[in-house]
């Protein structure tokens, strides 16, 4: 816990506000989820929405890195933690944040879930839209997630193959037993684009997230190539979303499904 914020849990469900949250969230690690999630919340801005976004990947918060937001402290008032406003126009508050470097991974349940009411309760002030980019799988920051907060609706991401999407019926089970409505699929990493010759070939198939969301009976969202620009986009904390490509008209589309 952070000096000078309360133990938020039974005042938490006090600020009903008029604010939709969405989880993000993915049946395993490594399959874009965070990146997805940062250029979601950044089409959404484009949109006209005033975005939040809650990193409470413990595992590995990487949202300070791709919004380009400096991983220290955040400021409190009224014993609420105060997100920052990145360059981006999207407000944060990162598990990053509250941990040391590399200390959140050996958070047990309880404190991440303290974490976690720490990061939500916050002082969101007119956001429109709080994006939460859980952690990979279904452990204890998801179920705490359903259980105190009750998200407006969950997004999953996952890789077209088979066994990412194995992994992602997981996930979609978990919201459906908290009874959190999927809003739907995306499909990333789906197909990739040879910067030199243009072929396009499939590395970890295409399509296999469309099926499964239509088997399921889901919305399918969208898919996002494998496309060495998103990297490194991602990585010098300038997300591609917030340009003219293709992939940004990928997220922007995402976005508007997400918002209808
Ligand atoms: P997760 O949150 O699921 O663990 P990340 O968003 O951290 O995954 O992505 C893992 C790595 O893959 C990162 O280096 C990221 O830049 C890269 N990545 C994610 N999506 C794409 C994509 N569509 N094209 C290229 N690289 C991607």
């Amino acid at each position: 816990q952070i000096d000078g914020v309360s133990d938020v849990r039974v005042a938490m469900t006090s600020e009903k506000v008029n604010r939709r949250m969405i989880a993000i969230g993915s049946g395993k690690g490594g399959v874009g989820k965070s990146t997805v999630s940062t250029n979601i919340a950044i089409a959404m801005h484009r949109l006209g929405r005033k975005v939040g976004m809650v990193d409470a990947d413990i595992y590995g918060p990487s949202q300070t890195r791709l919004l380009d937001c400096p991983e220290t402290k955040p400021e409190v008032s009224d014993q609420k933690l105060i997100p920052m406003m990145t360059g981006a126009g999207i407000k944060l508050l990162s598990m990053g944040q509250l941990a040391k470097p590399g200390q959140a991974i050996a958070w047990r349940g309880p404190m991440a879930g303290k974490a976690l009411a720490q990061l939500i309760d916050a002082q969101w002030g007119e956001t429109s839209d709080l994006i939460v980019d859980l952690p990979p799988g279904t452990g204890d920051v998801q179920m705490s997630l359903m259980q105190h907060f009750k998200p407006d609706g969950a997004v999953i991401v996952s890789t077209p193959q088979d066994l990412a999407l194995l992994d992602a019926t997981r996930a979609i089970n978990l919201f459906d037993q908290g009874k959190i409505p999927v809003l739907g699929l995306v499909e990333n990493m789906s197909g990739y684009v040879c910067p030199h010759c243009g072929e396009v070939s499939d590395p970890f198939g295409a399509g296999g997230a469309e099926e499964a969301a239509k088997t399921m009976h889901l919305p399918f969202l969208g898919r996002v190539p494998l496309d060495m620009e998103i990297r490194k986009t991602s990585d010098a904390g300038t997300p591609i979303a917030a340009g003219d490509s293709p992939q940004a008209q990928a997220f922007m589309a995402i976005a508007q499904k997400i918002i209808d």
